[in-house]
């Protein structure tokens, strides 16, 4: 069988009987991809320290039957993204990227975007940036690149233009945005957006992720937009993210700085 390479960013890795390891990881060539490293338990080299989750890996494998299971062969460490290993804020916003690219993408079918949206996510962790902020900005971004984008530039009821003076908020059951006239068949609960938090947020769908580390995001507009769209990513998945309780103890802490 042929050996192939790619490279990939590690989404979860768990133990496979007495010596072998399965790894599940995103790869902009092959999408989201589990394989198999034979002996990875005991291998002093070819797999040591480098099967960690957020880790970005130079990856050889073969591809297994049916397009199901592939055997990795190699693994080279690109980037190990040490410090979300390191600070707790950090590694909890990586494990919530993770955990929502495991959910919104399909086994081997590739998505380039949502590749490099994560790729950009552990980089702008790893370089400092508040990642509260960094999670916002993340799950907007990941929304649009999984086809779910919330359309931000007008009531999706009444189809009014967002205008200063309103209050909107989204709605969690479709992900439209509902002014406050249409508001009544909104559950009570669910925050309000301001105009400039939609201002904000209509920006971080369209910027070029290049720049996206441009635009600096109140720290009231990231705790607003992580609600928000934690109750809308709730109903479209029909399942609860289970990071979300760290990432909440997060904006408890005050940690949005
Ligand atoms: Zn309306």
């Amino acid at each position: 069988m042929i050996s192939r390479r790619t490279s990939g960013i590690v989404l979860s890795v768990s133990d496979h009987g007495e010596s072998d390891k399965l790894v599940t990881f995103l790869s902009p060539d092959i999408g989201r991809a589990t394989g198999i490293a034979k002996g990875a338990k005991r291998s002093k080299q070819r797999f040591v320290n480098k099967l960690e989750p957020f880790s970005l890996l130079r990856l050889m494998y073969r591809a297994g039957r049916n397009g199901g299971l592939l055997f990795l062969s190699e693994a080279e460490l690109a980037n190990a993204f040490f410090l979300l290993r390191q600070r707790y804020d950090c590694f909890v916003v990586a494990m919530f990227a993770c955990e929502l690219v495991l959910r919104f993408t399909r086994e081997q079918d590739p998505d380039p975007a949502i590749f490099f949206l994560l790729l950009w996510t552990l980089q702008a962790l790893e370089s400092g940036r508040d990642p509260l902020r960094v999670a916002a900005l993340f799950h907007l971004r990941l929304l649009g690149a999984a086809g779910y984008q919330p359309r931000l530039d007008s009531c999706g009821l009444c189809t009014e233009a967002v205008r200063p003076g309103r209050s909107y908020t989204l709605h969690p059951g479709s992900g439209l945005l509902v002014c406050d006239r249409c508001r009544h068949d909104v559950p009570e609960s669910a925050p309000s957006l301001s105009v400039q938090t939609l201002k904000f947020l209509r920006k971080a769908q369209s910027i070029d992720l290049h720049h996206l580390d441009r635009l600096r995001l109140p720290s009231r507009t990231a705790d607003e937009t992580l609600l928000i769209l934690y109750r809308y990513t709730r109903h479209l998945l029909q399942h609860d993210i289970n990071s979300w309780r760290q990432l909440r103890g997060l904006r408890g802490a005050g940690a949005c700085r």
